[in-house]
Order: structure tokens, then sequence, then C-alpha cells
């Protein structure tokens, strides 16, 4: 609480007195035009809490209101047209944003397309190809949802060579994202079986995660969404070899060309989590832009570490609870994050 008041305090004050414009200038965002991430668009927060990682979700009301925020404060691009404007060298014009979202969540087509058709946006969207028209859910939110119904019942079981200090002691979202952030998806699908083993999923649990089929991607192309990869199987770059890394970032490109022809040309690192090592193979792999979840650039491939923002039903609120532009304003910028949130060693060797 105090540290949320804190938070709401110092963004009114870099809001009010343009010291945020200031930040991107130390931070390197100035010039770079504001990119948001969302990841799923729910009709009801409070109940999609239950079972999902709080910072997955953005109800649609709360997503038109950040929408009708950025709206009037910013002309929203497509990524095709930022891409070559950027590509060209051009100086973008201040106040240009783009708004994404990651996974390809099936709700996109059901909650977040109305609306952005609605008020004329331009989205883009990052598929995880092989997962893509199946049934099967993202290993985050399987985890998740083993480890929620999982914890306050018994402590942990987690199998041979899988130990993380303490997990017994954490909450489901630091369980999963220690898990998911550390562990190649070998272990964390060795993980998700023993806990299935003991504590089999219902069907109606998986329904909320699923993802677009191909048949809507195909049609959201078609309206004019930019479709990015996002790996075969939302992979952490960090955590595999080389070679897994190769194959997962060629083979998400060869799939989306196959499937809904054209040219893919847009990634997002799954989880945020990148080595320059990583960028290299991405850049190897043929996309031209990609976005990170930090402002740590690379100078050998600008255009394969924009920033972005990802946001939630909570990012915007001040220590009320209320929807705050000035809270919103500096999350986009970067603002609060200064002296930096991120913890990642890029140059290390993965
Ligand atoms: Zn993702
Ligand atoms: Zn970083």
């Amino acid at each position: 609480m105090v540290r949320n008041r804190l938070k709401t305090g110092a963004a009114h004050l870099l809001y009010r007195t343009g010291l945020y414009k200031f930040i991107g200038s130390l931070n390197g965002t100035k010039n770079l035009p504001v990119v948001i991430g969302y990841h799923r668009v729910v009709e009801d927060f409070a109940a999609s809490l239950r079972t999902s990682i709080p910072s997955m979700l953005v109800s649609r009301q709360m997503f038109e209101r950040h929408l009708d925020w950025i709206g009037r404060r910013y002309r929203v691009v497509g990524l095709e047209e930022l891409g070559a404007r950027m590509e060209a060298g051009e100086q973008l014009p201040p106040r240009t944003a783009a708004i994404t979202f990651d996974d390809g969540y099936a709700d996109f087509y059901e909650q977040a397309l109305p609306v952005l058709q609605r008020k004329g946006f331009p989205a883009a969207v990052f598929v995880v190809t092989g997962l893509a028209g199946t049934n099967r859910i993202p290993d985050h939110d399987r985890l998740y949802l083993l480890l929620t119904r999982r914890i306050g019942r018994r402590t942990l079981p987690i199998g041979q060579g899988m130990w993380v200090q303490g997990i017994d002691q954490m909450t489901p979202y630091q369980a999963t994202r220690i898990l998911i952030e550390s562990l190649p998806s070998s272990a964390i699908s060795q993980v998700i079986e023993t806990l299935e083993k003991e504590d089999e999923l219902p069907e109606a649990d998986l329904k909320p995660f699923r993802l677009l089929d191909w048949d809507q991607l195909q049609k959201i192309k078609r309206a004019g969404v930019t479709i990015g990869s996002h790996t075969q199987s939302h992979i952490v770059l960090t955590n595999e070899t080389a070679m897994r890394v190769t194959e997962e970032l060629a083979g998400s490109r060869a799939e989306l060309e196959h499937k809904l022809g054209g040219t893919f040309r847009h990634f997002v690192y799954p989880s945020g989590l990148f080595t320059m090592n990583a960028v290299k193979q991405v850049a190897d792999a043929g996309y031209k832009f990609a976005y990170i979840g930090c402002t740590h650039r690379s100078p050998e491939y600008p255009l394969l570490t924009l920033p972005r923002t990802v946001l939630w039903e909570r990012s915007s609120l001040n220590s009320d609870y209320a929807f705050s532009g000035s809270v919103l304003s500096c999350q986009i910028h970067h603002a609060l994050s200064i002296g930096g949130t991120c913890r990642q060693q890029h140059s290390a060797v993965n």
C-alpha cells in the first residue's frame, strides 16, 4: 500500500512537471514509438482472476479506458507502418503508438477486436503457432491453474532435480514465474505431468485459455490485424539450446507463411526474456522487428530490441484504485522503472 502510494505520488509529479519526457531521454525511449502489449481481454476481471495470472488480464471496460486515453494523445498506427518507417530511418512523429497482444488468446476475437474496430485502431497479435488451433493451452496458464489448486492443500510435489529453493512458500504466481523463467520447457512439461497425475484439470477450466484457431487468425489478418510470431510453443529463448531456439524461430515463421500466406517480420520474446545471443538468432531467423519488456537495447540490433510496455487491469490505478492518466503515462514511458527493475543478464551466453 505504501509502495503504491509512493508510486502514485511519483507518477503525478513526473506527469505534471513533464519530467517523464526527460526520463525518456535518459532511458533511450524518447524518440521511440509507444508500443503497448496486452494478453487476455475479458468480460469480468474479478471472475477471471480466480484462475488466471492477474497481470495477463484486462477487463474490456478498462481496455477501452486505456484506448480512449491513448487515442486522445497519440496517433495509433499498425506495426507494418511503424516497421516500414523505422526501417527507412525516418524519425517518427512524436506521440506515435501501437497496440499489440501476446499469445493469441481466443478472447482477442470476441472481446478486443470489436472495441479496436469501433475505435478504428490497428493492432497486432503475436501467435504461438504450435498451440494455435489445438486444445492445448500455454504452459504458464496450465502451471498457474495447477499450482492455484495445489497450494494451500499440501506441499508441492516437485519432481526429481526440479527443486527450486523455497517454492513451497511462494504464491502460485511467484512459483509459476520462477519455474517458467528458470527451467527449459522439457522440465516444465515434467513438472506439469507430475502435478496432473495428482490432480487432473477439468476441460471447463482450460476453456478460457484457448487460443485463436487458424480460421480466426485468417479472418483477423484479412481485417488488417498484423500477425507476428511468439515461437512455436512459447519457449523462453534463454533456457533452451541454440538448436531448439533456431527450430522454434524458423518453424513458427514457416508455419505462419504456410497457413496464412504473406511475410511475417515481427516477433515478441516469450516472457520478455532475451540475451544478445538470442537477439542474433532472431535476426538470423529472418525477423526484422522484435519487442522487449525493458529498455536494454542492442546497439547492433536496435530494431530487434524495441521497448514495449505490457499493461493489465491495474497498471493505471492510483493508490485509491481509481484510473489515473498520470500513472498510465508514466507506465508507458517506462518512467517508473528508472534505475531499472530488469534483472536480466542480457550479455549472458545462452
Ligand atoms: Zn507470451
Ligand atoms: Zn533488461
